[in-house]
């Protein structure tokens, strides 16, 4: 299995693979650029059909983490790490201790979270071996309560900034009242979000494929419930998803009318290639890793303090950098995508 030679691999600077026999953990680290801090990223825990897979995601989804940090002004790197093995059938305690031990092997270099097949469970059982992991404890929330690390309100609130930024370049708005919203997705950021919209005087469509979901929205705040494929058609401003990745693709592109895409869920680009395709279609697309950054600050702040207040105004702050990406992207008449990655390179001076 290739490593230095792999596609995907970007001047790593340490990919580290980790094994325990007595629990089974197989793992691997990658730790991709620690110029502006140490390396925070998530611990996936997934079936992989074999190891070249999992070398594959640690490697891309640790460089996505380091550009996702930099854009947001984070003094943090990108890393990211992966279990080989199904969430659902093969987690045990001494698995996680093991995977515990293996985090804290690296020094500090490398600062675990949650992610998918993960979760505060086993964050609590990692932080009895290393102080190296976040969201493992009980925390003030942003925007008031307690609750187990979850950063979700923060990215919610981050995207509804987001909006505000590309409402104001593609339609030349301030007011999002009456703004017209379809929300693919009313989970934890996208009914957070939703709620936002809904203060600012927004009209909400929304599907989502948990029932409860989806009726929690209407009912709760009057928004209209659509099928699953009628989301994409909706003659709306914004399509905001909060549901899935590779949710913009050739068919989806087909449908859609919004000439803005804002929303929370990760790689919402089946291929890059479709940057430019939207950029063409005069649709608005605000860069994925820069609009759903509120959770990474969340967890930046958790682990080195600061305000409330401070934490509010540096979620807000994604709404300048959106604005400097539609401005620049517009002046150089190049894809909103390329120019967060240029900036991104630029604020780590690569
Ligand atoms: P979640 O699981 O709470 O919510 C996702 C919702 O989407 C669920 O209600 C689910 O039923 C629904 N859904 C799934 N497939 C669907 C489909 N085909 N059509 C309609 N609805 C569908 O997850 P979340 O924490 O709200 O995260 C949403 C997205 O944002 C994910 O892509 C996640 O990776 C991304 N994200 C989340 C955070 C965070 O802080 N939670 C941070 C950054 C990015």
């Amino acid at each position: 299995m290739p490593v230095f030679t792999h596609i995907d691999f970007d001047h790593h600077e340490q990919v580290v693979f980790g094994h325990d026999q007595a629990s089974g953990l197989k793992a691997i680290i990658a730790v991709h650029d620690t110029t502006l801090g140490p390396a925070l990223g998530g611990c996936r825990m997934w079936n992989y059909a074999s190891d070249e897979e999992a070398l594959r995601d640690v490697l891309r989804l640790s460089r996505g983490m380091t550009y996702k940090s930099a854009l947001a002004r984070l003094p943090l790197g990108g890393g990211k790490a992966v279990i080989i093995g199904d969430p659902r059938t093969g987690k045990s305690e001494a698995l996680f201790q093991a995977m515990g031990d293996f985090v804290d092997s690296l020094g500090g270099r490398y600062i675990t979270a949650a992610d998918s097949g993960t979760g505060v469970a086993e964050m609590q059982i990692m932080a009895e071996r290393t102080r190296h992991v976040a969201g493992a404890g009980q925390r003030e929330a942003f925007g008031g309560g307690t609750r187990d690390g979850d950063p979700s309100p923060a990215t919610a609130y981050g995207v509804f900034v987001g909006i505000r930024s590309a409402v104001r370049h593609r339609l030349g708005r301030n007011d999002l009242n009456g703004l017209k919203v379809a929300i693919q997705g009313v989970g934890q950021v996208g009914f957070g979000l939703a709620k936002h919209l809904k203060d600012a005087g927004a009209e909400l469509w929304v599907t989502d494929i948990h029932e409860a979901n989806q009726r929690r929205a209407v009912e709760q705040l009057g928004a209209r419930a659509v099928g699953q494929q009628e989301i994409f058609g909706l003659d709306v401003d914004v399509f905001a998803p909060c549901a899935l990745g590779a949710i913009i693709n050739p068919q989806t592109l087909e449908a859609l009318r919004a000439p803005i895409i804002a929303g929370a869920a990760n790689n919402q680009l089946a291929s890059p290639e479709l940057a430019e395709q939207l950029r063409r279609r005069d649709c608005l697309y605000a860069p994925d890793y820069a609009i759903n950054a509120g959770g990474i600050i969340d967890v930046c702040y958790e682990r080195t303090g600061g305000s409330a207040e401070q934490l509010k105004a540096h979620i807000e702050g994604i709404e300048a950098t959106l604005d400097e990406i539609f401005q620049r992207a517009k002046a150089e008449g190049a894809t909103t995508s390329a120019i967060a990655d240029q900036m991104a390179r630029e604020r780590l001076g690569r």
